[in-house]
């Protein structure tokens, strides 16, 4: 085939293979005009999550009829005159090719209205067509709609996902648009319902209360103001308000949403040994940085940028955030039980625990002899992942031979048996237990189990094992049915954003399956009519722990999947099970251990942890030299 240039049209197009991934795209580029027109009101109405309607109106600089002849026209942009201007870039836009390429793929229609004009103009586009500026009344600002994305694209059409999948991505597009630019009103409406209203905001913190709800933005830490050539600020959440989703991680390059791994790394480094790092702290980081010392033009979407000195950007970042989290003084014990960190503790839940141990209380003088039971201690169900941690094993007491054994349990897939049985309180009635296990077991800096098993020594961690106990027997319960649930005299209620009460609708099965049902409360809350009873028994915050199912209902879209069952099943089991730094009582670690072979069966705890190490007496015969 002879080498021909292609027709504008299918060079937009191919453009808009690049830019437009899906509605949340056109709703990025659309703002990003009217933010960059000086828009101090942005309102978006989505039909169809977006595939039938976009339609983004604001009350900026709006255009000249001449300005809008040009508007659809390829590499057309008022943002970037010379060549220079290209490497000192402060709009959201400079490529002059979204308009272009979205009426390349859709019906585009634009109106639009300079304040003192006194006419306005409109225009249309669509495919390779492109209709003359006409005049027509307009209110000061522009408004620009979207019909049929993608209608003549059937690739692209098709990978479109559900309404509320596609929803979500714009809700998400709206907050890295709305985050740093709080003193910009936004709305967005859905189907004519509205489902978002952020207020113009003085401030980033308001911003952040308004998109993501009070028990998100509450407890955030403003960055300390750090003074050095690349000015930092922001919020950052508290070591332990950990999510186990990166979802609430903000970082923002003058402006503008990016991703960087470098950046993701300092947020990680600064926060190692401070909380769990399978966990993710929540962050919003804005960055200035002078527009010649980064290059924004690397990536069509400008998601990614190209620092010229990164490791400046790195080092700042790090002091910044390490200064914020020392000034904060954050012991984990003290910041968890006094909790007086701008953020104190609700009285509602100061009456919670002290109900909570008042029952305990009550529990042990009803009973004088306890059965075998594990109860929480309300001190222990706050402890942090420091508690793994908080002594040395006494080196004197196991010889240094010990901890350079290869300890570790080979791995064995995760049988998942079938057969039912009666639902342990925490834990059931030791079955049959090994008695000549039982006068040889102890529990060691309140974390470890140590028996004497008939082939040498079992190591167990109480934590893991408990919580593959409970974890088997969730699973066995599942396929037998719903979990058994318990119901609430007095729902506690929870806040939720527009995303979670979609999340919920869509999960109401999976949440029926788990023995939680909760109800819309007003605007933006919900109340927990429902909870499983092993929680409930366990004493595990409903609130506490919707917030964090909804984080990882909300990572995964395919919903349906057993994975996020899994998931679902092991964070309830964590969260139920004892923690380390937890005292036993020999009834209880006898109860425990009775479940040994079953979880045996199964090597590690549902994060993937071992639960027992075993130290044969081969081993032992051989660490001390007698074979
Ligand atoms: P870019 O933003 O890269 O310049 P676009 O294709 O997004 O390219 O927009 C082309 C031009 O249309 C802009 O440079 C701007 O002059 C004008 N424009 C687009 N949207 C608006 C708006 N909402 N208000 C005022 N002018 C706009
Ligand atoms: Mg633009």
């Amino acid at each position: 085939m002879p080498i021909a240039v292609l027709p504008v049209h299918l060079v937009n197009k191919i453009a808009a293979g690049e830019v437009i991934e899906r509605p949340a795209s056109v709703v990025k580029e659309l703002v990003e005009n009217a933010l960059d027109a000086g828009a101090t009101r942005i309102d978006v109405a989505i039909e169809d999550g977006g595939r039938k309607l976009i339609a983004v109106s604001d009350d900026g600089s709006g255009m000249t009829a001449a300005d809008l002849a040009l508007a659809f026209a390829a590499h057309a942009t008022s943002k970037l005159s010379g060549e220079d201007d290209l490497f000192r870039i402060s709009t959201m836009g400079f490529r002059g090719e979204a308009l272009a390429s979205i009426a390349s793929i859709a019906h585009a229609h634009i109106r639009t209205r300079r304040r003192d004009d006194p006419s306005g103009y409109e225009a249309s586009a669509s495919g390779e067509t492109i209709e003359p500026v006409r005049p027509c009344p307009s209110a000061a600002g522009t408004t620009v709609t979207i019909r049929d994305l993608f209608f003549n694209t059937p690739a692209r059409r098709k990978f479109m996902r559900t309404v509320n999948t596609e929803l979500g991505h714009i809700t998400e597009q709206i907050a890295r648009l709305a985050l740093p630019h709080p003193h910009v009103a936004f709305t967005v409406t859905h189907n004519g319902r509205e489902i978002s209203n952020l207020p113009a905001a003085a401030s980033t913190a308001t911003r952040a209360a308004d998109l993501f709800g009070r028990d998100l933005a509450g407890g955030l830490m403003p960055i300390a103001r750090s003074s050095g050539p690349i000015p930092i600020a922001g919020l950052l959440g508290r070591p332990d308000a950990m999510r186990s989703a990166p979802r609430w991680q903000y970082f923002f390059l003058n402006g503008r949403y990016i991703r960087d791994r470098l950046l993701s790394h300092a947020l990680r480094e600064a926060y190692r040994g401070l909380a769990d790092p399978r966990n993710y702290p929540v962050a919003m980081i804005f960055i200035e940085i002078d527009p010649a010392d980064v290059d924004v033009n690397v990536h069509p979407t400008k998601v990614e940028v190209r620092f010229r000195d990164s490791q400046a950007v790195h080092g700042a970042l790090m002091a910044a955030l390490r200064q914020t989290l020392n000034a904060a003084n954050l012991s984990p014990s003290a910041s968890l039980e006094t909790d007086d960190f701008d953020h104190p503790a609700a009285p509602a839940d100061q009456q919670r625990r002290a109900s909570l141990r008042e029952a305990i209380a009550d529990f042990f003088k009803s009973a004088p002899a306890p059965q075998p039971r594990l109860i929480v201690s309300e001190q222990s169900s706050v402890k942090s992942p420091h508690a793994y941690h908080c002594e040395q094993p006494d080196d004197d007491a196991f010889g240094p031979a010990v901890t350079t054994l290869p300890l570790m349990a080979p791995r064995q897939p995760i049988p998942l048996p079938p057969q039912s049985s009666p639902m342990p309180g925490p834990i059931a009635e030791p079955p049959s237990l090994d008695p000549a296990l039982l006068p040889h077991a102890i529990q060691i800096h309140q974390t470890y189990i140590v028996a004497a098993g008939n082939d040498g020594v079992l190591i167990v961690d109480q934590h893991a094992l408990h919580e593959r106990v409970i974890y088997n027997e969730l699973r066995r319960r599942l396929t037998g049915g719903a979990l058994t649930a318990q119901r609430a005299l007095i729902p506690e209620t929870f806040h939720i954003s527009t995303a979670d009460a979609e999340t919920l609708e869509r999960c109401g099965e999976l949440l029926a399956r788990l023995g939680i049902e909760v109800g819309s409360f007003g605007a933006d809350a919900a109340a927990i009519h429902q909870f499983p009873a092993l929680l409930v028994q366990r004493g595990v915050p409903a609130a506490d722990f919707m917030r964090e199912l909804l984080d990882k209902l909300a990572e995964d879209e395919t919903m349906d999947s057993e994975r996020v069952l899994e998931d679902v099943l092991a964070i309830m089991a964590c969260k139920a099970a004892i923690k380390a730094g937890q005292a036993l009582t020999t009834t209880e670690i006898d109860a425990l251990l009775a479940h040994l072979d079953e979880a045996e069966k199964a090597s590690s705890c549902p994060h993937g942890r071992p639960t027992t190490l075993r130290l044969s007496l081969k081993d032992l015969e051989k660490q001390f030299k007698r074979i």
